[in-house]
């Protein structure tokens, strides 16, 4: 039976984006370029998880509206953006607080069951972050990316599915645990582990590899997407950065959205609350 995999778009301006640390701007592009996404879902009848700013919410409350109208989830991804390791505990709730604030404006008294930390920033550093989300009420956590390849983020050694995540250690996995992660999972080939799901890695990879991979993946398991809208978008701003940074942050944003659109043509997708069972 063909495998269901979970969606997820990380809901944010280009200026959040960490690498291009250019601060707020007042030049706004999450509306346009989110709705290019809502149309593609649309068309697909795909649902997804959107993990929303909390200011960015605020400041576009319609588009919160409209995006949970169509029955796509609302999970968390800060109030600010800021990552977590820089939050001490009591800024972290603060944080959620004002999250949650905003929502229930916006859409009333909605659960929200899921988080996701702005780069992947939750790992056995910051592990209390998982016991703040479970006060608020969360079920499930999508921040644990299980490779280090990147300098900023990733805990390896973490499993590569979903699992009920260990408050003391985030690469173990505790039945008893209340709290649900789901991990990004890569294609494995032999011990090779290599993330082709989300982000650049998506934008960079061709089409036909990624096909192959992403099968190779549902033999076993379902895997997680993650995007974000201003990496399909062309007239997000580039800056000149750092190669590195620049390379990461702006490769492939021309050709991002027929990558999508790719993958809702040939695989199922759902939301991340209906892929783990939480609905
Ligand atoms: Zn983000």
């Amino acid at each position: 039976m063909e495998k269901i995999n979970a969606l997820s778009i990380d809901l944010e301006e280009w200026y959040h984006s960490e690498l291009v640390e250019r601060g707020k701007s007042p030049l706004s592009q999450v509306e346009e370029a989110t709705q290019s996404i809502l149309d593609l879902l649309e068309r697909y009848r795909t649902k997804a998880t959107f993990f929303v700013v909390g200011e960015v919410a605020e400041q576009h409350p319609d588009l919160i509206r409209s995006i949970f109208q169509r029955d796509h989830e609302i999970g968390c991804h800060t109030f600010s953006h800021t990552l977590v390791w820089n939050l001490g505990e009591n800024l972290f709730r603060e944080e959620l607080k004002r999250f949650h604030v905003v929502m229930a404006e916006i859409l009333g008294e909605v659960k929200i069951k899921g988080f996701r930390a702005p780069c992947f920033s939750i790992d056995n550093r910051n592990k209390w972050a998982l016991k703040v989300l479970l006060d608020f009420g969360y079920q499930y956590d999508a921040s644990i990316f299980p490779l280090k390849i990147n300098p900023l983020y990733g805990v390896s050694g973490a499993p590569t599915r979903p699992y009920r995540i260990s408050f003391e250690d985030v690469r173990e996995s505790d039945p008893s645990s209340s709290l649900m992660e789901y991990p990004l999972c890569p294609l494995e080939i032999g011990k090779l582990k290599i993330p082709i799901s989300g982000g650049f890695y998506l934008r960079s990879l061709p089409l036909p590899f990624l096909y192959w991979g992403l099968r190779r993946i549902n033999r076993n398991q379902s895997f997680l997407v993650y995007f974000h809208p201003w990496e399909g978008y062309e007239k997000t701003p580039r800056f000149k950065l750092p190669l590195y940074n620049r390379v990461i942050s702006y490769y492939g944003i021309s050709s991002a959205l027929k990558e999508f659109e790719f993958l809702l043509k040939h695989f199922k997708f759902a939301r991340v609350d209906q892929v783990l069972g939480l609905e």
